[in-house]
């Protein structure tokens, strides 16, 4: 039973285009909302608005259009600031996306406050952008980093944590949701016991803003990170949000313009947050498109859409264990609605092939997270990732897609 109706699913449907068009000459099933989420009219319509009428550069013209897409572009940041919570919109920095957010911690606040010896965590279910940005602040500084370990469940192992959580370790970053296996993490706890040490914590949020409200203050939060283009809104944006006192004690990012309050040959000052770390023209339309998906999302009612993918997860878990020969990585007690899984004997490429013959967009392979596809013992997985959008009678597509795909393969 799914907590929408009919009629409101319908019309959360119409409001994305690209749900309606034939693949293989079958009607397109996505269910790779894990790497990129389709996006609603609201988000094209800003998009389209913003480059027929306000197009200009930001903070520097002497004019209407660059004054309109200053304040476009400002308030945007304000609406990314409500919602997540943050306390001021100077606490949100555009980047191009989760993966730039995280690199951009690392170097900065890893080059200042990181030092041999020192130990960093992150879990064994990250996506590769939460690990190599590590690894290489550890190459340059001498620190060492280490894998908080994921129970064979797919839940992170609390009591591995809390005895990895010595007084060297000076950084916590872990994945909200993984984008592998579902898992939600308890990061209020995470980041609760890694204060306890002083340690400071990222949450790579891009797989978890999509499917409900995140609250950086109450989970207290150092950083937040996550992608628009997983959020409903435009690719090449995204949001690093940091503690006020942290980014202000962060030395720059990138050097260029807008980064700058004075320059010279002799000694160059710099902006004020969040400018220091946003060098260059930034992705206007992409901070203005991201905020209309944000609008979008606030127009509905969060919650009963989360039901609605609850209820998508356990009906994929019902036809998972009818159909049988179907191994699931991942069996956390709290999943968000990203269903990886093998068809026993077979391999997830071939899998993936068949679907997408009969319409069906899902992603195989190992999900940009070797380390917890090495822990599985698979190459990959086939990952069906539902959103809101979603329907029951899709699931059945694709296990109906899976059926065939057996017939054929097995
Ligand atoms: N972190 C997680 C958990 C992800 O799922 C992804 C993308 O799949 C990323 C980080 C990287 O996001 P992006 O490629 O948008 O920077």
């Amino acid at each position: 039973m799914s907590a929408l109706s009919a009629e409101l699913l319908n019309a959360i449907r119409e409001q994305f285009p690209a749900l309606h068009q034939e693949v293989n000459c079958k009607p397109l099933v996505y269910l790779d909302n894990g790497a990129t989420t389709q996006k609603p009219k609201a988000v094209i319509d800003a998009l389209q608005r913003y480059y027929e009428h306000d197009n200009s550069n930001v903070h520097r013209g002497a004019h209407t259009l660059s004054d309109r897409a200053t304040e476009h572009f400002e308030n945007a940041r304000k609406t990314l600031q409500r919602f997540l919570n943050a306390k001021k919109a100077e606490e949100i920095v555009w980047t191009r996306g989760t993966t730039e957010s995280i690199n951009l911690v690392a170097a900065t606040w890893g080059r200042a406050f990181i030092k041999a010896g020192d130990r960093i965590l992150v879990s064994g279910m990250e996506h590769h952008s939460n690990i190599v940005p590590w690894q290489m602040l550890c190459e340059q500084t001498g620190a060492e980093l280490l894998p908080i370990p994921v129970l064979d469940n797919g839940e992170l192992d609390m009591d591995a944590y809390k005895s990895l959580l010595t007084p060297q370790v000076k950084f916590v970053s872990v994945v909200h949701v993984s984008n592998a296996l579902g898992t939600i993490n308890p990061v209020a706890d995470i980041i609760r016991m890694a204060h306890d040490v002083g340690a400071k914590v990222l949450v790579d949020g891009a797989q978890a803003v999509a499917h409900w409200n995140v609250d950086v203050q109450a989970l207290d939060a150092d950083f937040y990170a996550f992608s628009g283009h997983k959020l409903f809104g435009p690719t090449g944006i995204g949001v690093l949000y940091g503690k006020e006192a942290l980014l202000n004690a962060m030395p720059p990012y990138q050097g260029g313009g807008e980064m700058i309050e004075h320059v010279s040959f002799s000694k160059t000052t710099y902006n004020g947050l969040p400018y220091k770390f946003e060098a260059g023209t930034p992705n206007i339309a992409g901070a203005i498109g991201l905020a209309a998906a944000v609008d979008y999302l606030h127009s509905l009612d969060r919650v009963a859409l989360a039901a609605h993918e609850d209820a998508l997860l356990a009906h994929a878990n019902q036809r998972a264990a009818q159909i049988g020969g179907i191994r699931i990585i991942g069996n956390a007690r709290h999943k968000a609605s990203v269903f990886g899984f093998i068809l026993e004997g077979t391999h997830p490429a071939d899998v993936g092939t068949l679907l997408d013959q009969q319409g069906i967009a899902v992603r195989t392979g190992h999900h940009c997270a070797m380390p917890v596809m090495e822990q599985f013992k698979v190459p990959g997985t086939v990952r069906a990732s539902f959103s809101f959008y979603n329907t029951l009678d899709e699931v059945d597509a694709l296990f109906n897609g899976l059926e065939k795909a057996k017939l054929f393969l097995l």
